[in-house]
């Protein structure tokens, strides 16, 4: 029996969640009883202080019975959601990965609308959590927020960091998460050419425990989303970003000295003392700083080989 190829992965990361695993793990066993497809849950402890781990064990146990096939991957420490992420997906046997929260937000009775898609031809399917009339449940600044990064990347979805959805296996598995780039996932898959579907979902209310990113979610999350955002788009190509800049000080700067220069020549005024001197004399120092420093950044990229440009479809040998 093993030789036949695993169908779903579903991939939860958990950060102390003694209070849910029990219950999320019956309702995906229940909801995926009614469908017909070969799974795997696949559980990443995230370096859990309470009782996450022991739960996780005595669901383990009880799945050699059924015969479920469950996995459990603890880490030593926490080392947050991207890694945990990471190492789901390498453990991964499926066909297809789905993800969802620990907490349960996700209600795995949607994991069908998923399939469906997929099945239709998509690769990356990602929820979008609405409310009962269908409309949008995130917050304003949120939907703001959603809006500029679809226009920006060009890509019609409206919630970026949906942890409700469904990658194909072999994507998954070449998204190098690390750190706040998962908040981004969907458009990791579109660089690796992704054929990408957003599907509308609930989005139940956490009933047990806090969320881990309240709080600090706003500050920290602020500059980890500016971070991301400006790896993802001038990554492969820092020049267009300094020397954007450098150009633009550079040339402001030049052309206020030489304006300086002229008036200073015909003799109509002193210019050794006024403040546009220095303005432009700075401009100038650090346009020129800027544009060394996205050549420094550009021959950095060049050099390192540790990134991947591209995602085969096919090879053809022998
Ligand atoms: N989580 C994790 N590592 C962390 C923080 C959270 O694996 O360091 C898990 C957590 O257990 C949950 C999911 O990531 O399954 C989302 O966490 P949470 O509900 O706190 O985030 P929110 O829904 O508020 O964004
Ligand atoms: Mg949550």
């Amino acid at each position: 029996m093993k030789n036949k190829r695993m169908d779903i992965s579903i991939v939860i990361p958990v950060y102390n969640e003694e209070a849910n695993i029990e219950e999320l793990f019956n309702r995906i066993t229940l909801a995926m009883s009614k469908l017909h497809y070969s799974y795997e849950i696949i559980f990443v402890n995230d370096g859990s202080t309470d009782n996450t781990q022991t739960i996780l064990e005595s669901i383990y146990k009880k799945t050699k019975k059924t015969k479920q096939t469950l996995k459990i991957i603890q880490f030593t420490s926490n080392f947050r959601k991207a890694a945990a992420y990471s190492a789901g997906f390498e453990n991964a046997e499926g066909e297809y990965i789905i993800t969802m929260d620990g907490d349960l937000q996700d209600d795995p009775f949607e994991i069908e609308k998923f399939l469906l898609k997929a099945k239709e031809g998509f690769e990356f399917v990602t929820g979008h959590k609405v409310n009962e009339k269908g409309k949008s449940s995130k917050n304003f600044a949120s939907r703001i927020f959603n809006l500029v990064i679809s226009k920006t990347f060009k890509l019609e979805i409206h919630d970026i960091d949906c942890p409700f959805r469904l990658i194909r296996s072999d994507i998954a598995k070449d998204l190098h998460l690390y750190e706040g780039n998962y908040r981004f996932i969907p458009l990791l898959a579109k660089e690796l050419g992704a054929n990408i579907a957003e599907i509308p979902i609930k989005n139940l209310p956490r009933l047990w425990g806090k969320s881990k990113y309240s709080g600090k979610k706003l500050e920290e999350g602020f500059f980890d989303y500016l971070t991301q955002l400006f790896l993802l788009k001038y990554r492969k190509k820092p020049m267009h970003f300094f020397g954007a800049f450098g150009i633009l000080f550079g040339l402001t700067g030049f052309l206020i000295l030489l304006y300086l220069t002229i008036i200073g020549l015909m003799g109509k005024s002193h210019i050794g003392n006024r403040p546009l001197l220095s303005l432009g004399i700075l401009l100038v120092i650090t346009g020129i700083q800027l544009f060394s420093t996205g050549f420094l950044a550009e021959s950095i990229i060049r050099q390192s080989n540790s990134e991947r440009h591209y995602k085969i479809k096919k090879i053809l040998r022998e």
